[in-house]
């Protein structure tokens, strides 16, 4: 009868028939959308509804099995790539040091068979003094950088320290080489 007294009951009949519209009959969606064309607070309520279902119909990127699964799968990647590294970081520094004692050996059997007992003490202490600071700081170094280094980066920086210890020691021969000539030269 009266248009105020029944607008309130109306209108929360409304709202629930926003809320649940995949419970309505065609008609009665027809009656809520007549009802939302002249009252503001239901479209209000219809739009953000709309809104929020679509967004809980989405599939959330997280909500596959997803999240610790991949974690898991990826760390265990991850460990046995490092292990490998570490391996093949082994393998190789165990290469270079039985290709550096086979030089040196070369070296000195050479070196002993063609210089005096004397010449080959003195030589070899002169050049051993400069070579054994150098190597020193190096291994200092070295054990510096792989504490921090992350394990991308740890063949690469073990590769390039290795060269520089096989250089330093074909200078550290050389070097003694080159004292030799010249103490011989002069004598
Ligand atoms: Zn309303």
């Amino acid at each position: 009868m009266n248009s105020m007294k029944g607008k309130p009951m109306n209108h929360k009949k409304f709202e629930q028939m926003i809320l649940t519209p995949e419970a309505l009959t065609a008609e009665e969606r027809e009656e809520v959308d007549r009802h939302i064309a002249t009252c503001e607070s239901c479209r209000k309520l219809s739009l953000q509804w709309q809104k929020a279902s679509r967004m809980l119909n989405q599939p959330l990127p997280m909500a596959a099995p997803a999240p610790g699964f991949s974690a898991r799968f990826a760390q265990s990647i991850e460990k046995r790539k490092e292990a490998e590294q570490q391996k093949q970081v082994r393998s190789f520094i165990t290469i270079l040091v039985i290709s550096l004692l086979a030089a040196v050996l070369i070296f000195a059997v050479i070196y002993y068979s063609t210089n005096s007992l004397e010449t080959i003490i003195k030589n070899t202490a002169n050049a051993s003094a400069q070579m054994l600071f150098l190597w020193e700081s190096l291994k200092a170094i070295i054990s510096t950088v792989t504490g921090f280094l992350p394990t991308v980066l740890l063949i690469p920086f073990l590769l390039t320290a290795a060269s520089a210890m096989l250089t330093l020691t074909l200078l550290w021969l050389v070097s003694i080489w080159k004292l030799t000539l010249q103490k011989e030269t002069v004598q």
